[in-house]
């Protein structure tokens, strides 16, 4: 469930272009117009210089996704390869979908974007995916899910949903079928321990937590900018959720205003894991 090393990210949104890089001649791909910020943050003793150049017009909280994913992918990245320097072996590999039955969250703005993700696909595979996503969803509203509140721990409401022994919607054929689009939650799930993780020798094996989440980096960001103040929302039921609030989510800020908040929220996660 771990992201391949992405060494470039160009993505596009309707109205924004981001370029993602840290080699020295980032310079001359940014045209005069473009504006940027600059992420440093060290995971496990290891640096990670981004840069991050992007046009400066309104977006809403949503269009940030692409941008906060390809983020993730670096940081990801970074901290396989300190985890493997330090000697850590991680089992995760291409076909592994053990974790594929966890509680996976969305913030606001993940459960909105990936809501229009899938409505950008083609009709048969939309049709595919809102029918697991419907089989996911009844299953998960026969028993009654608790709150993310702090009444629930993350970890009740994870225990919770393991009982249900729900597989994710978007599994077909032991491949996510949304792979490119996943959920920060995927990307930045990673295991180490025995070379063979079955998902039945848990005493031998542990979530490797990154010292830095873009998860709960955009879900604070979300909690700051938009009067929304749902906090996660459970995949099976996220796409029902942002069909029912996407109406009243027309606000727009300033990417300058979204991404500079994100890479200070990320910069004090990376400083406090330090501390
Ligand atoms: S979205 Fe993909 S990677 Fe994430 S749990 Fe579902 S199938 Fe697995």
């Amino acid at each position: 469930m771990y992201a391949a090393d992405l060494d470039k990210a160009h993505l596009q949104t309707e109205n924004a272009v981001f370029l993602l890089d840290e080699s020295a001649d980032f310079n001359e791909q940014l045209c005069r117009d473009t504006a940027r910020v600059c992420l440093n943050i060290t995971i496990f003793g290891k640096e990670l210089n981004l840069t991050i150049g992007f046009l400066d017009v309104p977006i809403r909280i949503c269009d940030i996704i692409p941008v906060a994913q390809a983020i993730c992918d670096k940081i990801i990245s970074t901290t396989l390869a300190s985890a493997e320097s330090l000697g850590l072996h991680i089992p995760c590999k291409k076909g592994c979908n053990l974790c594929c039955k966890n509680l996976i969250p969305l913030s606001v703005a993940e459960a909105l974007w990936l809501n229009e993700e899938i409505s950008r696909m083609p009709g048969y595979e939309q049709k595919v995916l809102h029918r697991s996503i419907e089989f996911a969803r009844r299953k998960l509203l026969a028993t009654k899910p608790p709150d993310f509140s702090e009444k629930n721990s993350k970890q009740d409401v994870s225990n919770w949903y393991a009982g249900l022994n729900l597989t994710c919607p978007f599994l077909a054929e032991n491949m996510c079928d949304i792979y490119k689009s996943r959920p920060l939650a995927c990307r930045e799930h990673i295991v180490t321990g025995t070379r063979h993780c079955d998902g039945t020798n848990a005493q031998n094996t542990q979530v490797l937590k990154p010292s830095v989440s873009v998860l709960e980096a955009v879900a604070q960001l979300c909690r700051e900018f938009e009067e929304n103040q749902t906090d996660a929302i459970m995949l099976p039921i996220a796409m029902e959720w942002a069909e029912s609030v996407k109406s009243t989510e027309s606000k727009t800020y300033y990417m300058s205003h979204l991404l500079g908040r994100l890479v200070e929220i990320l910069e004090q996660q990376a400083g406090m894991g330090q501390g």
